[in-house]
């Protein structure tokens, strides 16, 4: 017989969650001057909201478009149906029987079963395709990257629809940026190659009907469980901002490493060195910090999330005369352009592929910090 534990144990793991939000990393609980605001704007369905140290996910409203974990620059929002890795396993799968083109359909598309399921993936709406698993793919040497969609026009998921031209024109610059010939296509109609014409018996539960069922049957279970979870939940004491940005001792801020930006620089490293100088791209962000203006307080390096911008070694007088910027780091969530009181900071979208590849940080020489008036300098101006 299962005790209370056990029970809220099982809730907890069937609980429908389309996203794990790991809501140390998003800019805005960490700061409540960060402006960034992608996700809520990416969302077609209103399930998350963010302000004042809080980001609040409903599973409940959530449609599992995974719009919001492709926007969001510091992999905060983390797709959990389908994970990127089952989305790699089953794309490489209907690649081989594909020959070598790599095509991936939103649900509303596959639906329409004109095509033979085992040799595409299936995805709940193409908002959830990004740049790590499609230059993975390049890096591969697939012949051809698809996306098919199911009319987004009268979807009502359709405001996801700019981002999914967004990312294809992301994933398009890599690899121009690359000097490669492979582009991702979107259309409307399955390729040829894939199509069928008679659809009984290729298809049992689809990737679609397997989606959706798991998707109820844990939504009953975590329903059916909900009672218990809740008492368990109003009994906890709701835990300290510090708790929840999961401080250490010292009390500094977490930094974590960004995977997904880290398999994209796998890839175009395995494609070749781009033959593009500079390149303008959402995934990473290029530094500027105007040492005329900058008061040396660092309070850019404590906050940004992923180390980019680090302080230096301290010098032999003991004290820090220098930042460290990290292009291939930073994750362009613009942190640091948000809290620096001096706003000397600026970020930019276009980076340097010498930069990018460089795993020598630029090291940044900071003005002194401004001496504090005293008593005694008090009096010696007056
Ligand atoms: S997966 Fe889609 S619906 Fe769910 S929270 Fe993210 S953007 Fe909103
Ligand atoms: S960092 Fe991510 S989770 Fe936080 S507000 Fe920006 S997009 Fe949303
Ligand atoms: S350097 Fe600035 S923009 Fe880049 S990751 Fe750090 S805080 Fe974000």
């Amino acid at each position: 017989m299962p005790n209370l534990n056990d029970i809220v144990e099982i809730a907890e793991a069937l609980e429908s969650k389309a996203v794990f939000a790991a809501e140390e990393r998003c800019v805005v609980v960490r700061n409540r001057n960060a402006k960034c605001r992608k996700c809520v704007e990416a969302c077609p369905s209103g399930a998350i909201e963010v302000g004042g140290n809080r980001l609040t996910y409903s599973a409940r409203a959530c449609v599992s478009c995974g719009a919001c974990t492709v926007v969001c620059p510091t992999e905060t929002l983390i797709p959990m149906r389908p994970l990127d890795e089952d989305l790699a396993t089953s794309i490489a799968q209907a690649c081989v029987l594909a020959d070598g083109t790599a095509v991936f359909a939103c649900a509303r598309a596959a639906a329409k079963r004109t095509a033979d399921p085992n040799r595409y993936a299936e995805v709940p709406c193409l908002a959830r395709m990004e740049e790590s698993v499609l230059m993975g793919l390049a890096a591969h040497g697939v012949s051809r990257l698809v996306l098919v969609d199911g009319t987004c026009k009268t979807c009502k998921y359709r405001a996801c629809n700019p981002g999914i031209d967004a990312t294809v024109a992301s994933v398009n610059t890599l690899l121009e940026a690359e000097g490669i010939s492979l582009r991702v296509e979107r259309m409307s109609e399955f390729p040829e190659e894939l199509r069928v014409e008679e659809t009984t018996g290729l298809f049992g539960v689809s990737r679609r009907g397997f989606f959706t069922q798991a998707k109820d049957v844990a939504k009953d279970a975590a329903e059916k469980a909900a009672v218990t979870a809740l008492k368990k939940e109003l009994e906890k004491k709701a835990p300290s901002l510090r708790d929840r940005l999961k401080m250490n001792d010292k009390g500094s801020l977490p930094q974590f490493n960004a995977m997904r930006r880290m398999h994209v620089l796998d890839a175009m490293d395995t494609i070749g060195m781009p033959i593009a100088d500079a390149f303008e791209t959402r995934l990473w962000g290029n530094v500027q910090i105007d040492t005329e203006k900058c008061s040396s307080c660092f309070m850019c390096t404590t906050f940004c999330p992923t180390g980019a911008l680090r302080k230096s070694e301290e010098a032999e007088d003991g004290k820090v005369h220098a930042i460290e910027f990290s292009t291939a780091d930073c994750v362009q969530c613009r942190m640091c352009e948000d809290i620096c009181l001096k706003k000397c900071i600026t970020v930019s979208d276009v980076v340097s592929t010498s930069d990018l590849f460089d795993f020598e940080p630029r090291v940044i020489e900071l003005p002194e910090p401004p001496k504090k008036a005293g008593l005694i300098s008090n009096l010696k101006r007056r």
